[in-house]
């Protein structure tokens, strides 16, 4: 599965801020509407449409349902915005509807504005366009209000704590853009380790401990008999040789050029592991046998440069969902073994005698 990208992780992000926001307000709302507003009043309505239409935010937050893969489009910063545009809205609104009572800046406009900006995580531009819609509509709306207190500086205070607001967010999005930068750095090097505690170092093959864990788990999984039929375990025929003759150095990409030669060979669900020195294991799905043949063949028919040809032995045991790791690797070394006794360059299937 390929790792979110970072716009997503925000989106998640951002829709569980939005049911668990909004699930809270829209009960606020509610009891503030049932219990603590006299009945009949006007603001008891807007309590009631404010729970209503929060509510209904909370809904839709509910139905999209968290993305499981990168996501793209316009729906999505849109959506991303419109917890923060509702409540700036009910806010301003009420600010204005009320504004024989309340004749200063609400505190519901600043908690939106300023709570919006921490638990929100919104782009630069998302921001701003948030921000810079709120303080223009902020103005339009005193302007139409001839009844505002003279006294308090409106404009200047919803240029100013828009202003804020924006630099919050703006920061809070810094920080998060370093930390997934952060994140992503620590899984990048994870994998990089993973790779590394796997990998073979000259062949690049998968090394003795990961092939080790691969046929326990099949075993264990008692999956053996369906996802592997066979172990094949083959050995270079006097490699000794080829080290004393040519040096330890052409030995080494010798072995890099079999690991190459018989990698070629396998598919994509074959494992192919160096084993130690030079012997390598191959679990295969094939008929093992057959697939031994075919390698010992391959191996034999080409010409290394400077070395010239070079021969391996092969054993092949099955693998059966009930054996043993010990029992199936005793049986395969027994096979490679007669197939060196009897004379090198050869498959030997393991018989019981
Ligand atoms: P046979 O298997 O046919 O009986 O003969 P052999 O000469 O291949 O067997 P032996 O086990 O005696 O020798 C294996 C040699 O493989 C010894 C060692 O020097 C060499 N070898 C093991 N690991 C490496 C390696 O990583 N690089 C190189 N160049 N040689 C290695
Ligand atoms: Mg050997
Ligand atoms: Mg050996």
């Amino acid at each position: 599965m390929t790792p979110l990208d970072q716009r997503t992780k925000r989106f998640i992000r951002n829709l569980k801020a939005t049911r668990i926001i909004s699930a809270l307000l829209a009960v606020e709302q509610l009891i503030y509407g049932l219990f603590l507003i006299q009945p009949g009043t006007p603001v008891r309505a807007q309590y009631f449409l404010s729970a209503f239409l929060i509510s209904f935010l909370c809904l839709i937050s509910l139905v999209i349902s968290k993305p499981k893969e990168t996501i793209s489009g316009l729906g999505y910063p849109f959506f991303e915005m419109l917890p923060l545009a509702l409540g700036m809205f009910i806010a301003l609104n009420r600010m204005f509807a009320n504004k024989g009572i309340l004749l200063n800046i609400p505190t519901l406009y600043l908690a939106f504005i300023y709570g919006g900006a921490v638990f929100f995580l919104l782009d630069y531009v998302q921001s701003g366009i948030l921000y810079g819609t709120f303080t223009i509509a902020s103005i339009v709306m005193v302007n139409s209000h001839a009844l505002l207190a003279n006294n308090v500086p409106f404009r200047t205070d919803f240029v100013i704590n828009n202003g804020i607001a924006w630099t919050v967010s703006a920061l809070n999005y810094r920080y998060y853009r370093q930390e997934q930068k952060h994140i992503s750095l620590i899984e990048e090097q994870n994998q990089q380790l993973r790779m590394l505690s796997e990998q073979d170092t000259l062949t690049g093959l998968l090394n003795r401990r990961k092939i080790d864990s691969i046929i326990s788990e099949l075993l264990q999984n008692k999956q053996g008999g369906s996802a592997v039929s066979a172990l094949i375990l083959f050995d270079l025929d006097h490699f000794k040789l080829v080290n004393d003759t040519f040096g330890h150095q052409r030995g080494d990409l010798l072995l890099k050029e079999i690991s190459a030669l018989v990698k070629d060979q396998l598919l994509e669900d074959e494992s192919l592991a160096r084993w130690g020195g030079e012997e390598f294991l191959i679990l295969t799905k094939r008929d093992g046998g057959t697939l031994a043949e075919t390698l010992r063949e391959n191996i034999e028919n080409h010409v290394f440069e400077q070395v010239g040809k070079i021969t391996a032995s092969f054993g092949v045991s099955p693998v059966r969902p009930d054996d043993s790791e010990v029992k199936i690797f005793r049986q395969v070394d027994k096979a490679l073994y007669r197939a060196k006794e009897m004379g090198r360059n050869r498959v030997e299937l393991f018989r019981n005698s």
